[in-house]
């Protein structure tokens, strides 16, 4: 879209692709397993092709992202689940076979379950992930046979408008669709039609996509952010949990859904976990003021928040760690923990988004529990030991999205497991199967005995039909 139109010439923009989009829908329904296949496949080639176009234009857009974070973080997996969806779409397409009632199935009648596909899917993608976030979901949506209308975000401008035009050149408009745009044009499309509309950004832009989708009653995929809690057990491997915890918290300058958020270490380790940050950091980035693998903040006001957000912590009593002594600079900003923080202070109340990691002390595993317990529900807990009675408390006793023991993010790589928020972290899930079902309608198709055994719930009704009923009517 030209940035000139005005909002209501790029509004009747999208009621002109969303209307060509329910039309070619309607002539054909349902698509074949060739024609989803051949979808896939496209996506599949276009990745591919425009690999190095796609990985500069993110470059571009993060003033620093490595080409191989590029790689590793956006076209691996995507590519990984185009593929996946490709490998298992002909068994997913088929009916699943359901019990019907006795004596109905011994009568001849049937019961199952299609898969239909909803029809056309609207998704409104965020930046940190600009390729994986917009065209990762896209396997699943076109595997259940639906089209599709992408408004990827507009803070990372070079990479949304590639995907633009290379979408263009592998799809018709009304396959796949891309808009382009800011809140103005975000807000409109959120109000569209669709049969689903997915959502991947933050929670307080999920509560007005909510509302702009609400009077179509379109149904959603919200998957949103939070504060990710990291629980460090006594049985844990210090050093090792400190590797593991710093890679997910500097990987893409720690602007990550999943990244830790807050850490939980036991008291009496909390200098050894610092310690270990520490050691751990200066191993992957020795020179992290030039290494070009570090990636930088997506934009100067995302890095200035950081800093004000450490200044914050400084000024309401909490201890700075930070892990190099060169200053950050420009959108450069450099990894810090924050210790003894204030829990009213912005640092330990919003999502970080940033290589700043706040570590709380605590004495018994209770406490953590209620911690979480007390505050919105978060996308992922991580918990780092072998303790089976801690495991089962923080797995059966709190709520999160997902959960992963003695690793990071690692569930979100699982193309079997569902990938989704709870509360306030989102609702619904995709990836694998689970996609698959998420973008599709679960039609319960039911066909009678030819034996007409309903003709007996018929009136006339004598004393036979009225001794049934009293019969059923028991504990
Ligand atoms: P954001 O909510 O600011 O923006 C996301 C998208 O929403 C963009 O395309 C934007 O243009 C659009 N948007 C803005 N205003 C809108 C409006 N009024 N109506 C409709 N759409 C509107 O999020 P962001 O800053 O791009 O991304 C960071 C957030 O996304 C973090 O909270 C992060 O945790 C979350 N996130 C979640 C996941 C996940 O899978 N759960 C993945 C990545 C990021």
């Amino acid at each position: 879209m030209n940035s000139n139109e005005t909002i209501v010439e790029q509004a009747a923009n999208l009621q002109r692709l969303l209307g060509g989009q329910r039309v070619a829908q309607l002539k054909d329904p349902y698509p074949t397993l060739e024609l989803r296949l051949d979808r896939i496949n496209r996506m599949i080639d276009m990745l591919v092709r425009h690999e190095q176009r796609l990985v500069e234009a993110v470059k571009e857009d993060f003033e620093n992202r490595s080409h191989l974070m590029t790689r590793v973080s956006d076209i691996v997996p995507t590519l990984e689940n185009l593929k996946y969806v490709r490998k298992h779409i002909k068994r997913w397409m088929k009916p699943e076979k359901r019990k019907s009632k006795f004596p109905l199935g011994l009568l001849g009648a049937k019961s199952k379950v299609e898969y239909i596909p909803l029809g056309i899917v609207g998704n409104i993608s965020p930046w940190n992930f600009p390729v994986q976030l917009a065209l990762g979901p896209i396997a699943e949506i076109f595997g259940a046979g639906n089209r599709v209308m992408l408004k990827p975000s507009e803070l990372s401008p070079q990479t949304s408008q590639a995907m633009a035009e290379i979408i263009a050149g592998s799809f018709d408009e009304t396959e796949f669709s891309v808009v382009l745009g800011g809140p103005e044009i975000a807000a409109e499309f959120s109000k569209l039609k669709f049969d689903h509309l997915l959502f991947t950004g933050s929670t307080n832009v999920a509560r007005l996509v909510s509302q702009s989708a609400a009077p179509n009653l379109v149904p959603m995929t919200l998957e949103l952010g939070g504060k990710n809690p990291v629980v460090i057990s006594s049985t844990a491997d210090i050093k090792l949990a400190a590797d593991k915890v710093m890679f997910s918290q500097t990987f893409n300058g720690g602007q990550i859904c999943l990244c830790p958020d807050t850490v939980f270490v036991p008291e009496h380790l909390v200098e050894e976990f610092v310690t270990a940050c520490q050691a751990s950091v200066k191993k992957m980035y020795p020179d992290i003021a030039n290494d070009e693998t570090y990636t930088h903040i997506i934009t100067q006001r995302h890095a200035d928040r950081l800093r004000e957000l450490v200044a914050e912590a400084k000024t309401t009593g909490a201890r700075v760690v930070p892990l190099y002594d060169t200053e950050s600079s420009g959108r450069r900003v450099l990894p810090s923990l924050i210790l003894n923080a204030d829990m009213n202070s912005r640092i330990m109340q919003e999502e970080i988004f940033g290589a700043l990691l706040p570590i709380v002390g605590y004495t018994e595993m209770h406490e953590v529990v209620d911690y979480i317990n007390e505050r919105p529900r978060p996308l992922a807990l991580y918990y780092f030991g072998h303790n089976k009675q801690e495991i089962e408390k923080l797995t059966f006793q709190t709520t999160s999205g997902g959960m992963v023991v003695n690793d990071m993010a690692a569930h979100f790589l699982q193309s079997d497991l569902p990938f989704g928020g709870v509360g306030e972290s989102g609702m619904g899930a995709y990836h694998g199967f689970d996609g698959f079902k998420n973008f599709s309608h679960a039609k319960a198709v039911y066909v009678q005995s030819k034996l007409d055994p309903f003709r007996l719930l018929r009136p006339p009704y004598g004393k036979f039909f009225e001794s049934a009923v009293s019969k059923q009517i028991k504990p």
